[in-house]
């Protein structure tokens, strides 16, 4: 599949639509939030900070939940507003609203995504550009560096001032996709946002090293591993190179570790120089990996990702593979090759 006529920033008239299907929800209405399977910061913070900001306008029957285990990683695992998640199987099954956070496609919604159907209305949060329009509300904004930056601006619309709670929240949702402020979404809008958050008196060092320099010591020896296998395939990519390398479901027993600790992965094999494009195959059953796609901007990732049951952003995408690893990585051959960006 290839991307679709690209999408455009929500409208005002996307902006009062939400607003309004928050402000007639009558007092007891029950609100459901729903992240993207396997949350990551932008997907749990974005949901727990708006979450928190509804709570705060006095919606009281309110729950947050993801698709799968209702585990988290550790270096989400004392974000505020973690009282609001409830496991999957107890999430209201016809809540009034459901709100999605982060999900380019109702698939990232797993056995959660019938509530788009139940409930009595459904309003899509989120900033891909490969967004497929699921649900019936959208403020879907691919020029967003953060689903966060979406969720923030509807909190200030709906009235919600920020407080250190939020904040907290919305900031490991925008360092995480930003990578710390460092990618190319990094606009002047992001750091303004940032100003907003800090100005509530959070302390970002701290926040910083819960969420990215916080790992146990087998997740170090295990990184050493892994990495140590890594291959370079300058050849890949009309000559821009491939990097490339995978864990198994074995590598995490042998080292004692739980599969979060492969999601920062991906940004130790990334620096290759020699390569744009790098790619980690992360094992998640016998046959099935889930891989994680990186370019430097000579390929489209996430065309690579779609092409192949997946989606995300230019420079950052993923999919679904299935087979041993070296077929998994023969089909992303063939698909970066398609995806070359003309320069
Ligand atoms: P990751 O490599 O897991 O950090 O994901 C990078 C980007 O690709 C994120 O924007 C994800 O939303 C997207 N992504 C990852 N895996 C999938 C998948 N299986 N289906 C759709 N999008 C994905
Ligand atoms: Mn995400
Ligand atoms: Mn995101």
């Amino acid at each position: 599949m290839l991307p679709g006529p690209a999408l455009a920033a929500p409208t005002e008239a996307d902006w009062a639509a939400a607003v309004a299907a928050v402000r007639r929800l009558p007092a007891d209405a029950r609100v459901l939030l729903v992240c993207h399977v396997n949350p990551d910061g932008d997907a749990l913070g974005s949901m727990l900070g708006f979450g928190l900001g509804l709570r705060r306008l006095g919606v009281r029957r309110l729950q947050a939940t993801f698709p799968g285990p209702p585990e988290l990683p550790e270096p989400l695992g004392w974000l505020p507003g973690l009282d609001l998640l409830v496991p999957s199987v107890e999430a209201y099954p016809d809540p009034d609203l459901v709100v999605c956070f982060d999900a380019a496609s109702a698939s990232r919604l797993g056995e959660l995504v019938d509530r788009l159907d139940t409930a009595g209305d459904a309003l899509v949060l989120d900033h891909h550009a490969s967004n497929t329009g699921f649900g019936r509300l959208h403020l879907v904004d691919p020029g967003a560096a953060a689903t966060s930056v979406v969720a923030e601006e509807l909190l200030a619309r709906l009235g919600v001032s920020l407080d250190a709670e939020i904040a907290t929240c919305l900031y490991v949702a925008l360092t995480t996709d930003t990578g710390s402020f460092r990618f190319e979404a990094t606009t002047p809008a992001v750091h303004q946002l940032a100003a907003r958050l800090l100005a509530t008196g959070i302390r970002p060092g701290d926040i910083s090293r819960r969420v990215f320099d916080t790992r146990p010591f087998g997740a170090v020896r295990l990184f050493g591993e892994v990495l140590g296998r890594a291959v370079l395939d300058p050849t890949a990519a009309a000559g821009r190179g491939l990097v490339w390398t995978y864990a198994t479901l074995d590598d995490l027993v042998r080292h004692h570790q739980r599969p979060y600790v492969l999601e920062s992965l991906i940004d130790s094999v990334r620096c290759t120089a020699e390569a744009d494009v790098a790619c980690v195959l992360k094992q998640v059953g016998s046959e099935e990996w889930a891989v994680s796609l990186r370019s430097k901007g000579a390929v489209d990732v996430s065309r690579v990702a779609m092409a192949l049951g997946g989606g995300g952003h230019r420079f950052a995408a993923g999919f679904t593979g299935h087979g041993d690893a070296q077929e998994v990585l023969g089909r992303i051959r063939v698909e970066v090759d398609a995806a070359l960006i003309a320069s």
